[in-house]
């Protein structure tokens, strides 16, 4: 029997209905999947006649665990003829699937990517800011502070001085390290900024505060996936429009 097929498809950033309707064609004719952690059960649970595998952590995972991964969804697609890769988010942002793709493409296995609503435009959507706003931000980063092997860890500060609206993503553990980076790097300490976590889901939390305050967030506990949004875009007006925004806690 030759090779099966392996689908990338992007779960979207929580809520199960975000999800593109090709996805879930490809999920409801899929033999396996494996899914991250993230995803929403009922997302997963369209894959009803599929073998359904929990792979990898939340977040840092280790490279050991990656080549693991790799490894599966090779001999998956040799056994089967429709293997979906679900993850969180769209798969091409922040989701390692450059180098699932590599193993594939070295086994000679086909592979398809199904976009997903990445989290930045889920948060976006959710407080009612756009990322861009004519006479305040045309350019827009998505970064994270998280290094992988063989990055030099400061790059992403550079980064963040050099776009008008600024998204981090897996940052929000890291909210002392990344304040000071940022200040270091020349931003000013009232940069408003939003912190996103949960987007999309009932338990959702926002908060908007100035970036000399950000470190504050620690104390907030935030358990769920959290995103950083900083700059211009999110001074005034807008953002007070937008519901259940809580007022600025300063730390
Ligand atoms: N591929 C995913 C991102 C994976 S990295 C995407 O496109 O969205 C995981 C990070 O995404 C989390 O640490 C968090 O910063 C962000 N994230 C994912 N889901 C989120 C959500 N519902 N709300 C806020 N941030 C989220």
């Amino acid at each position: 029997m030759s090779a099966g097929k392996v689908y990338f498809v992007g779960a979207g950033p929580g809520a199960p209905d975000l999800l593109t309707i090709r996805a879930a064609e490809v999920l409801r004719q899929a033999n396996v999947v494996f899914h991250d952690a993230l995803v929403h059960p009922d997302t997963i649970a369209l894959a009803a006649g599929a073998e359904r595998i929990a792979v990898g952590k939340r977040c840092g995972r280790h490279s050991t665990a990656q080549r693991f991964i790799n490894k599966r969804l090779v001999d998956a697609a040799r056994k089967a003829r429709v293997v979906v890769r679900l993850k969180g988010g769209d798969p091409m942002l922040f989701g390692r699937a450059q180098e699932e793709i590599a193993a594939l493409d070295a086994a000679g296995i086909e592979y398809e990517v199904v976009p997903g609503v990445t989290a930045a435009l889920a948060a976006s959507a959710e407080i009612g800011v756009s990322l861009t706003q004519r006479g305040r931000a045309r350019s827009v980063v998505f970064l994270t502070p998280r290094v992988g092997e063989g990055e030099r860890p400061n790059d992403w500060a550079r980064a963040a001085a050099s776009a008008d609206t600024v998204v981090i993503y897996m940052g929000a553990g890291e909210a002392e390290m990344i304040t000071h980076a940022l200040l270091a790097q020349g931003m000013e300490a009232d940069t408003p900024v939003v912190v996103v976590e949960n987007a999309t889901l009932p338990d959702s939390r926002r908060l908007k505060l100035a970036l000399r305050d950000l470190p504050g967030v620690a104390a907030l506990g935030m358990t769920g996936p959290a995103l950083i949004m900083m700059g211009e875009a999110y001074r005034e007006g807008v953002i007070e429009h937008a519901k259940a925004i809580p007022a600025a806690r300063r730390a």
